[in-house]
């Protein structure tokens, strides 16, 4: 089996940067991309308040960008995706592509979140067929559409105003009376003359022949006035939070009740020696580029630590 000193699971902004700074440390560090190359941020369009970009960059280049630099300083990044891992003893085992396996004296763990749905039977239904968690990814397809986004969040303000620049229409529905997100992205989401936020209003069903033509909406649910009415869509996209990608490590580490990995205060050691949780795997609060890039540097220190000692 093949043997590594610093085993880096994760190509995002904490993976690359763990690439980077374990790379220049001398620790030889191999990384493994998994599914999403680039983590999530490949999905998303200009990034504006990732530090050094004063234009903004979009999501894809900041990744190449992270990626070459990392490999600049001898980060082996490779393709496939951890599916198991033993860490009930050392040296630590991961089985990558439910096939080959691997041995680390130190472990870092940057598999980050994916998005999650409303699970809606119809969601399932409708998949590819106008049911999206990814505007960057299916926006194009709305060209001059009427489409509505879920969420409250940042995300879901990103999300409508990219899709503002290429739909006709744009919902944004939102089941409290509040938009979650920042300052600044409720100003950009409300003052968007294509842009109408449906406050106290939900999702709960979808309907058309081939493909999604229309939502099934309730507005505030359980209250006197309760109301349910038919909503014309071309496309769905949700955007209501994430759920980090912990499964395999479940056994071995404590996760909070969302599945995310709990690390000690202020660091990225998870409690077994040698193993490191950064970026969105273990961030349930600030979920930045930035902080996780910041937590994979972390990370890789404590590992070039914990190996020399
Ligand atoms: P958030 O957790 O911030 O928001 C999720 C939203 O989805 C909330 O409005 C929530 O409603 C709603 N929601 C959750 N579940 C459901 C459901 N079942 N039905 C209907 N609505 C639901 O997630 P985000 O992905 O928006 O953001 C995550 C983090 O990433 C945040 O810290 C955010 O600031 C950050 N971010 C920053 C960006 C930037 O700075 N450019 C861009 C994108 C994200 P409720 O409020 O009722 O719980």
């Amino acid at each position: 089996m093949e043997h590594v000193r610093c085993l880096i699971i994760g190509s995002g902004p904490a993976g690359y940067t763990a690439g980077i700074y374990a790379g220049r440390a001398g620790l030889k560090p191999v990384l493994y991309e998994g599914m999403q190359i680039g983590g999530q941020l490949t999905t998303t369009t200009e990034v504006e308040n990732f530090p050094g970009y004063p234009e903004g960059v979009s999501g894809f280049q900041l990744m190449e960008d992270l990626r070459n630099q990392a490999q600049r300083f001898d980060c082996e990044v490779r393709s496939g995706m951890a599916t198991a891992a033993d860490l009930s003893q050392r040296p630590y085992v991961l089985t990558i592509d439910d096939e080959n396996k691997i041995s680390c004296d130190s472990l870092i763990i940057a598999t980050g979140a994916t998005a999650k749905y409303l699970g809606l039977a119809d969601e399932q239904k409708y998949s590819g067929m106008g049911v999206s968690a990814c505007a960057t990814c299916d926006g194009f397809f709305y060209r001059q559409k009427t489409v509505a986004v879920v969420g409250g969040g940042d995300t879901a303000c990103e999300e409508a105003l990219y899709l503002s620049s290429l739909a006709s229409k744009v919902y944004v529905v939102v089941r409290k009376n509040y938009l979650r997100a920042s300052k600044i992205m409720q100003e950009r989401t409300l003052n968007n003359p294509k842009i109408t936020v449906l406050f106290e209003h939900e999702v709960v069903g979808l309907y058309g022949d081939n493909g999604v033509e229309g939502a099934h909406m309730l507005k505030k649910r359980g209250q006197a006035d309760e109301s349910s009415f038919d909503l014309p869509i071309d496309g769905l996209f949700l955007a209501i939070g994430h759920k980090p990608h912990s499964e395999i490590f479940a056994s071995y580490l404590k996760l909070d009740e969302v599945g995310y990995i709990i690390t000690e205060p202020n660091t990225p050691k998870t409690g077994l020696p040698g193993v490191f949780a950064a970026g969105d795997v273990a961030d349930s609060v600030y979920r930045q580029a930035v902080t996780a890039a910041a937590s994979g540097c972390q990370a890789a220190i404590e590992a070039e630590r914990f190996l020399n000692e």
